[in-house]
């Protein structure tokens, strides 16, 4: 009896074939860095979701993507015109 159900192979050979990292390693091809909307946080991340809302791992507020994707692009712009500002 034990022979014959040695024979099928378990189900985590099956996934072993895809690990669940490749995402992640696949990176900014895919992800989107945006910036937390909230005045008080303004916490940068990547967001890898195709979602409208993301919420900010810093201060768990709901951000819209779209949006934050401007704010975060608005910040670096005036940050490129304060090059000569170093902290
Ligand atoms: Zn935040």
């Amino acid at each position: 009896m034990s022979s014959y159900k040695s024979k099928r192979l378990p189900r985590s050979a099956r996934r072993s074939r895809k690990p669940l990292q490749e995402n992640w390693i696949r990176g900014p091809g895919r992800g989107s860095m945006i910036k937390c909307t909230y005045m008080k946080c303004s916490y940068e991340w990547e967001y890898f979701g195709r979602r409208k809302w993301a919420q900010c791992p810093a201060c768990h507020s709901v951000v819209r993507v779209a949006l934050a994707k401007k704010n975060l692009v608005y910040h670096q712009r005036a940050m490129n015109s304060n090059e000569f500002k170093n902290e």
